[in-house]
């Protein structure tokens, strides 16, 4: 009778393949790669904070929808007229279109940013008694406001961290960067959410944005003076 072989008595362990090995590994590496980008920025960046000026939701949601195609500084010279010409939600849905158009004029797209936010209004009052509401879901329900827009009232006037704003330096940043190799904002999202603490969400979109325009600009990057340089993939130093 044939014996029974060594191998079949004592059984090995099997190993993990290879294969399924280097996921883990790639995504551990790339979560250690994240956070060390995360830290340089942070310490790169100690002011890091929302730019537009805003005392309520209701101020940062509507400084937000006129910040589309238009810079923080110039929604900041408008806003404050804006602001004391029509407080409440109440007052924006019944704002004359014109009046509105005139004071908004110079952040760009002025008919288009006078439509939403007199919708805005109106959804408010009409849906939220005047107030805005602290939930993704209900937000991107009101005219002018997409994820982009949610993530960032959640992320500052309401400190929910439910997502990452991905604006155009934080899409730029995280192609440049190798977090991501979409350009569609809510898959760029999708790609960061994993690889960063919940907590620092909208922070890291604060410094991911101080960076973008203070020394990776979109036309020419200062990768001389970048604290990623030795770590980013597209460094030019
Ligand atoms: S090294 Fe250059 S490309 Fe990379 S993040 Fe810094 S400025 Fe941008």
């Amino acid at each position: 009778m044939k014996r029974p072989s060594a191998k079949l008595k004592t059984p090995r362990a099997t190993p993990t393949p290879k294969r399924a090995r280097r996921p883990i590994a790639r995504r551990a590496a790339a979560g250690l790669y994240a956070l060390e980008v995360f830290s340089r920025l942070k310490r790169a960046h100690p002011e890091a904070r929302c730019e537009l000026d805003y005392e309520t939701p209701l101020q940062l949601l509507v400084a937000t929808i006129l910040s589309a195609q238009c810079t923080d500084k110039r929604v900041n010279m408008v806003t404050p007229v804006l602001f004391r010409t029509f407080p409440t939600a109440a007052a924006l849905a019944d704002a004359p279109r014109e009046d509105l158009e005139e004071i908004i004029r110079s952040t760009g797209f002025f008919r288009n940013k006078a439509k939403s936010l007199i919708g805005l209004g109106k959804a408010l009052t009409e849906r939220h008694n005047g107030e805005v509401p602290d939930s993704m879901a209900a937000l991107v329900m009101l005219p002018g406001v997409g994820r982009k827009t949610a993530n960032v009232i959640l992320g500052n006037a309401f400190r929910k961290n439910e997502g990452v704003v991905v604006d155009t330096h934080v899409g730029r940043l995280s192609l440049r960067l190798g977090l991501t190799k979409e350009v569609d904002p809510v898959k760029v999202e999708q790609d960061l959410m994993p690889l960063f603490p919940h907590e620092d969400w909208a922070l890291l979109a604060h410094v991911l944005i101080f960076h973008g325009r203070r020394v990776c600009d979109a036309r020419t990057p200062k990768c001389k003076m970048c604290v990623l340089s030795e770590i980013c993939p597209s460094s030019a130093v």
